[in-house]
């Protein structure tokens, strides 16, 4: 995917926390959303938000821009985790091995960063049994459970010894922040609140030039329920809407600085694709999967679980709002809509 075109109020934004010493680290990833964002905060403690996924050339990328605000990698004294995706928690493991750095993130994210390998494996276990019950060939299913095992090398297990309940504050570069939970994205996105300056760090809750993907996971809370991830994630969004933000910068794209209109945007996109996905129901479309398929065609294969998690979004406003209903059957699930 292409990097999005900086504008004259996402430069302004940039050049605006350059001043207060936070450092822009865009660091490739082998994944389609392009580069990640890390950002490095000057004062005490010398502070990394998110580290990139664990590879040579996101190492490379990570300790250019570490030397090019002055800094050795070794230096860093404490690294934050936005969320637990592997683009940004890949690498945190190896900044502690070099630095010895503290690392930070929320309570309900800990041990799942720390059993890595064991939360990878119970997630992509989840995402089969969903690709099956909802109407994904159980070959493809198998096949892209593998793919994604793959990835696995591009992280690490993260030992956390600063762990923060929501709302508690936490100090990076010498200011206070104060944490918010925004699940939706993933269940532990957070983000980072500067009152005073009206800056918050928003790990990937929201992107300048997409609309994040709010995958279906695992809760953390150790059931074995799935998330309701649009549903959440669009309360979240809510309540990110309603802070008087003037600069977000983002874990992907560029910084944003009019974050209730983008939100507004996000949400109406969402409001469309619902009504769209209720018609398809009302149409005859049962299946989860046959419903992406009508969507994207080929894309509802070659990106099975990310259009699955989409379609199932959507879903379960509709099955909340009373509008359609599912038959679970021993193997399969349907939907049609209530009459
Ligand atoms: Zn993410």
């Amino acid at each position: 995917m292409a990097e999005p075109e900086p504008t004259p109020e996402s430069e302004a934004a940039l050049v605006q926390a350059r001043e207060w010493g936070i450092h822009t680290i865009p660091v490739p990833t082998p994944f389609a959303v392009g580069r990640i964002n890390c950002y490095l905060i000057e004062g005490d403690p010398l502070t990394l938000i998110d580290a990139g996924p664990r590879s040579e050339k996101s190492m490379q990328g990570l300790e250019e821009g570490v030397e090019a605000a002055g800094y050795k990698l070794e230096d860093i004294e404490l690294v934050v985790a936005t969320h637990q995706h592997i683009d940004h928690i890949g690498q945190i493991h190896s900044v502690v091995e070099r630095s010895g750095a503290d690392v930070a993130a929320i309570d309900l994210v800990v041990g799942r960063l720390a059993r890595f390998a064991w939360g990878s494996e119970q997630e992509d276990q989840l995402a089969v049994d969903l690709m099956v019950r909802y109407g994904v060939p159980e070959d493809i299913a198998n096949v892209l459970k593998e793919v994604t095992a793959s990835f696995r090398e591009l992280g690490a297990p993260v030992e956390v010894n600063r762990p923060f309940a929501a709302g508690e504050k936490i100090t990076m570069g010498s200011r206070s922040y104060e944490t918010f939970h925004r699940p939706g994205h993933s269940p532990s996105d957070t983000v980072f609140w500067d009152e005073e300056r009206k800056l918050m760090f928003g790990g990937d809750h929201l992107l300048s030039h997409i609309s994040s993907n709010p995958l279906i996971s695992r809760s953390l809370d150790g059931s074995e329920e799935r998330t309701r991830s649009l549903i959440n994630y669009r309360e979240s969004l809510r309540q990110t809407a309603a802070m008087p933000v003037e600069i977000m910068l983002s874990g992907h794209g560029l910084a944003i600085t009019d974050h209730a209109e983008l939100i507004e945007k996000r949400i109406a996109g969402q409001d469309r694709r619902t009504e769209k996905i209720f018609g398809l129901v009302a149409e005859g479309h049962s299946s989860p999967h046959g419903i992406a398929n009508a969507i994207w065609g080929d894309i509802a294969l070659t990106q099975a679980y990310l259009t699955l998690s989409e379609v199932i979004g959507h879903l379960d406003i509709l099955l909340a709002d009373g509008r359609v209903v599912e038959n679970e059957g021993e193997k399969y699930s349907t939907f049609e809509v209530v009459s």
